[in-house]
């Protein structure tokens, strides 16, 4: 079984807090649509033997797309791949896009999840990011795309400078009130270059503050897991059934194919990587060549990679697995390291599978990375 991950680079404004690849000139779409056709013929023999259980438009902002250009993708998928009968296809989707017309668009196409940028219920928050789509939006399309989906995930984030514990909470309470399935959570993370960085730099905007996030971040975990939301990964939560099966295939190491520009594959062995640029992207497909760079993983990328995902799960990292696939010599390194995280309560095992504590779950990234190994 394998995924399918379309990105959709162009957006209609820049998130100040986003390093994502993306372009807010759309005059390259219908090439862009082309060429992601053509990426998907040249590549059909990558999934030689396996069958698509998931495709995936993710971003950018693939609501930007016409319902044609999704169907006429959709349609190169299934003329190269062969695809399960019923695969999860995942559309993300923006609230100011989400029109009527658009909806109704949606319920008559193949697509049936939908994953929504909320972001905050907020209008402050919203003008802070520098999101396109207001409060009200952010409302008005959840009311009515829920008439129509069941299968929906929105987006949150947390630790936004000067929102308190009370505001994070509302937003929290407004979320559940739309009776959503999934909801994802990030908290608000600094990347260089980003106008939020410089907007923090040039003291415009209050540092993000990791002890509130740290703390918001609680919250949301004690309110969702009371309303039966399980805590499958660092930063997902869904009722029964309604996990991601896209995103749990990926932490799970199945290969997956990534189409369009800045996508990253993975094979079992090696990981690719496609040119982060739109026009280099599209040229290199009108000549029919594909701009992926491949780096073969060593045993011991192939160990951090799955330390550092099964951290984030309730899965936890497999003994059995790290031993049987890295060697026993792995174990023990593991085992070495991960005590002094066990004796401050941060991680557990239980029954073979090493664990983050409820403590430890925001934390697993940095309890992570002292647990890699090197590359010697
Ligand atoms: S819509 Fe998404 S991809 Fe586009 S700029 Fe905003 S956060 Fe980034």
């Amino acid at each position: 079984m394998a995924g399918i991950y379309i990105h959709i680079p162009f957006c209609k404004q820049a998130c100040h807090y986003c390093d994502f690849h993306f372009s807010t000139s759309l005059k390259k779409k219908e090439d862009m649509v082309f060429a992601l056709q053509n990426e998907l013929l040249l590549r059909k023999e990558e999934l030689k033997n396996q069958v698509v259980e998931t495709i995936y438009f993710g971003g950018g902002t693939p609501s930007l797309l016409t319902n044609d250009e999704i169907q006429e993708i959709i349609n190169s998928v299934y003329s190269n791949y062969p695809v399960v009968e019923s695969p999860e296809i995942t559309l993300e989707a923006n609230p100011d896009d989400l029109t009527n017309k658009c909806i109704n668009e949606l319920i008559d196409s193949p697509i049936n999840r939908l994953s929504i940028g909320i972001q905050s219920f907020f209008e402050d928050d919203l003008k802070l990011m520098n999101r396109a789509h207001n409060a009200n939006e952010a409302k008005s399309c959840l009311e009515e795309v829920t008439k129509h989906f069941d299968n929906i995930s929105i987006d949150l984030i947390y630790g936004i400078p000067n929102a308190t514990n009370a505001h994070w909470l509302k937003n929290i309470e407004t979320a559940l009130s739309y009776g959503v399935p999934h909801i994802s959570c990030y908290a608000l993370t600094v990347e260089p270059k980003t106008a939020l960085h410089s907007f923090i730099k040039k003291g415009i905007i209050e540092e993000v503050d990791d002890e509130a996030a740290q703390e918001q971040f609680h919250i949301l975990l004690d309110i969702l897991e009371s309303n039966n939301f399980v805590h499958y990964e660092l930063s997902n939560f869904g009722k029964t059934g309604y996990f991601s099966k896209n995103n749990t295939a990926y932490w799970q190491g199945k290969p997956y194919l990534g189409i369009g520009p800045s996508s990253h594959s993975f094979n079992g062995k090696q990981r690719g990587w496609n040119v982060r640029n739109n026009t280099k992207y599209i040229k290199a497909l009108q000549d029919n060549q594909l701009p992926i760079e491949w780096e073969v993983l060593t045993k011991t990328d192939r160990y951090n990679e799955y330390i550092m995902t099964g951290l984030r799960t309730i899965w936890g990292v497999s003994l059995l697995k790290i031993e049987a696939e890295f060697g026993i010599s792995y174990k023990k390194y593991l085992l070495q390291q991960a005590d002094k995280f066990i004796n401050q309560h941060l991680l557990y095992i239980d029954n073979n599978q090493l664990l983050a504590t409820k403590k430890g779950k925001f934390l697993s990234d940095g309890i992570a990375s002292d647990l890699f190994k090197l590359n010697l």
